[in-house]
């Protein structure tokens, strides 16, 4: 009797010893130096890097392993500790339970360590616009410039006979030749490792839920939804990977998708970035100019809005009320990880201000803060004039 309590006391130990690791930790990482360097580019950088060659071995996502152990473990778990209840074998029921928990807190430790602290950490080093308020004219030209590349690539692309592009990568190249982009960031912000993105086992699941990807460092892979129609799946094995190299924040990674593709060479993966970013400019000179606006939007491809549209399709033909739970969940996990605005954080639209006139009610001044996405998104297109 006394060894059995002894292994009771032994694991209550080991779970406070856990508890009080999280917490530490959950603490430090609120410091932004702390989750910088000893989080970001410290331990969650040499984790990656240890756990992602190992995940690489293997063509499965090791999330779905653990994915898949964890469904197990509960299958098995609740009849014993209903039958231990039941025997009244109560230290049996309590030394089960210890060891859930121990397991559970031994995942939440390595996801605090790797992950979570990469949500405090400083502004992702892109090249963006940096300078003044754009008139509308010089809004236009920018605009134009990346509309005349959407337009350009969208003419290259193969389509079927529904007017749909076909992917022309399987998954395995599409996700090297993504890794071989994010290879070409030279800046010590971003880890020099880029993990591989594998498809997932669970996607009907996590189609159900509106999910189409998941980046779960503890195991060192990024896994993508196949049942994602293939143009955002594309955007969403970038955003994955953006996770993978330090960019927790969902805004952070929306972005660095677009950067990465936008910049690449090839136009596929241009076209399928521009399928979601191009709203970021267009929008902005909607704002400070209706009329060049009018001018523009009439050039956006019509067979992207045509792939757009079938795309939304697809989605709403797949809605269910999981989606609504889906959604909750990820909200109630990011204002945990500390994105205090939850799932709005994949939204990174710039903001206006309108002052009128007091006599005459005209509009006398617009003031737009743009966006980090549009910031980056101007200085691409400056760049492509020679700016
Ligand atoms: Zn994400």
């Amino acid at each position: 009797m006394k060894q059995k309590h002894k292994k009771l006391v032994n694991k209550a130990i080991v779970i406070g010893c856990l508890t009080f690791f999280i917490v530490l930790f959950s603490l430090m990482k609120l410091s932004q130096p702390v989750a910088e360097y000893f989080f970001a580019r410290g331990i969650s950088r040499a984790y990656v890097f240890l756990a992602g060659n190992i995940a690489s071995w293997f063509p499965f996502s090791l999330f779905d392993i653990f994915v898949t152990f964890g469904i197990l473990s509960v299958i098995v778990c609740i009849p014993f500790f209903i039958y231990y209840l039941k025997k009244k074998r109560g230290w049996k029921a309590a030394a089960l339970l210890e060891r859930v928990a121990i397991a559970v807190l031994t995942v939440l430790l390595l996801y605090t360590v790797t992950a979570s602290g990469n949500y405090y950490r400083e502004k992702v080093p892109l090249p963006m616009y940096e300078g003044e308020q754009l008139t509308g004219e010089e809004t236009a030209e920018l605009v134009d410039v990346l509309m005349d590349d959407y337009v350009y690539v969208s003419g290259l692309m193969k389509r079927d006979e529904n007017g749909i592009t076909v992917c022309p990568y399987d998954f395995d190249e599409l996700t090297e030749r993504i890794r071989k982009e994010y290879r070409k960031l030279d800046d010590p912000y971003f880890s020099s490792y880029v993990p591989r993105a594998k498809e997932g086992w669970y996607s009907k699941f996590l189609t159900s839920e509106g999910i189409t990807g998941i980046t779960f460092l503890p195991t060192g892979d990024a896994v993508v939804n196949k049942e994602t129609p293939h143009c955002y799946k594309t955007v969403t094995t970038a955003h994955e990977i953006a996770h993978a190299v330090g960019c927790m924040r969902e805004g952070d990674a929306n972005m660095m998708a677009y950067y990465v593709l936008l910049k690449s060479e090839d136009p596929y993966f241009r076209y399928c970035a521009y399928m979601y970013s191009l709203g970021h400019v267009l929008q902005v000179l909607r704002i400070v100019s209706p009329e060049l606006y009018r001018d523009i939007a009439p050039k956006y491809p019509s067979e992207a809005r045509t792939e757009r549209l079938a795309e939304d399709a697809f989605w709403e033909s797949r809605y269910s009320f999981m989606d609504d739970v889906g959604e909750f969940l990820n909200d109630l996990y990011l204002k945990m990880s500390g994105s205090g605005s939850g799932t709005e954080s994949y939204h990174d639209y710039s903001n206006y201000s309108v002052t009128y006139d007091e006599k005459t009610q005209e509009v006398k001044e617009i003031k737009v803060t743009y966006s980090q996405t549009t910031r980056v998104m101007f200085r691409i297109a400056q760049e492509r004039r020679g700016e």
